[in-house]
């Protein structure tokens, strides 16, 4: 998929599944939040729900979370233009309560495409519920963050939840910690050496088939070759690439999704 197919796509799926009713968050929710950044990024991060100014202004983590978020991202020298960045759940649970399994089992098709549409080399699950969604375990945060599993080609980053640090400052430099780690991550990849004090840890048998050993070879190159490019988004300028005709929707998916 080129990066103009791939951004459409994107934009497409967004309108096909920004009226969902298919549980009772629809009710309650102000804004439908489907994810912002860019379609073209090699890293997601994935959140839990949106809150408060989430649902307000139909975009992830603009409130206290989000600035935190924007802080790390900064410290590892990214900006929210060349990540996407996508929830477990699309509307916000009353009162901020925890996801329900239930709304987890309905929404999680929604990020499951947005993962396969955007193709994303390094998935960084903040918090809980993102992180056993996408690893597909039950086991507690506290003892995957830190930790880098690789999945069906994908290496998948477990963090602590952003919020986690705002109640508890102490939390604070175990986060920037692995952000740090997503740095390091990417240098392994880029330069295919090993760092002994990472371990990448396997755990495509979960559900996921294991691939031969030509493919994992094939896999390799690609990567490299991403990861060659990780920090330039490959179309950074998706919107001037959308013609005039649909100029008025192109505003309306800046504003809507922050798709860059
Ligand atoms: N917390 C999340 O998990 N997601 C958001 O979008 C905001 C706060």
């Amino acid at each position: 998929m080129t990066p103009d197919e791939k951004s459409k796509k994107l934009t497409e799926y967004y309108y096909l599944i920004k009226d969902c009713s298919q549980c009772d968050l629809a009710a309650s929710r102000t804004k439908f939040v489907f994810g912002s950044g860019n379609a073209n990024s090699k890293i997601m991060f994935v959140g839990e729900a949106p809150g408060k100014n989430e649902d307000l202004q139909g975009k992830p983590f603009v409130g206290q979370a989000g600035k935190l978020l924007d802080e790390l991202l900064d410290l590892i020298g990214y900006k929210r233009t060349e990540i996407f960045i996508a929830n477990v759940l699309k509307c916000r649970p009353p009162q901020n309560r925890d996801p329900k399994q239930e709304e987890i089992n309905l929404c999680s098709q929604y990020l499951f495409e947005q993962i396969e549409i955007i193709n994303p080399l390094i998935i960084c699950t903040l918090g809980k519920y993102s992180t056993q969604l996408i690893l597909g375990t039950d086991e507690g945060i506290t003892g995957l963050r830190g930790r880098v599993f690789k999945r069906a080609g994908r290496y998948i980053l477990p963090i602590n939840h952003p919020a986690a640090a705002l109640y508890a400052p102490s939390r604070f430099e175990i986060l920037k910690n692995d952000f740090i780690r997503i740095e390091k991550v990417i240098s392994v990849i880029k330069t295919g050496k090993s760092d002994n004090l990472m371990n990448i840890e396997d755990c495509s048998d979960f559900t996921i088939e294991r691939k031969s050993a030509e493919e994992e070879k094939d896999l390799k190159a690609e990567e490299k070759a991403i990861c060659n490019n990780i920090k330039k988004p490959i179309d950074e300028n998706i919107n001037e690439s959308i013609s005039e005709d649909t100029a008025k929707d192109n505003d309306f998916h800046s504003e809507q999704m922050g798709l860059f």
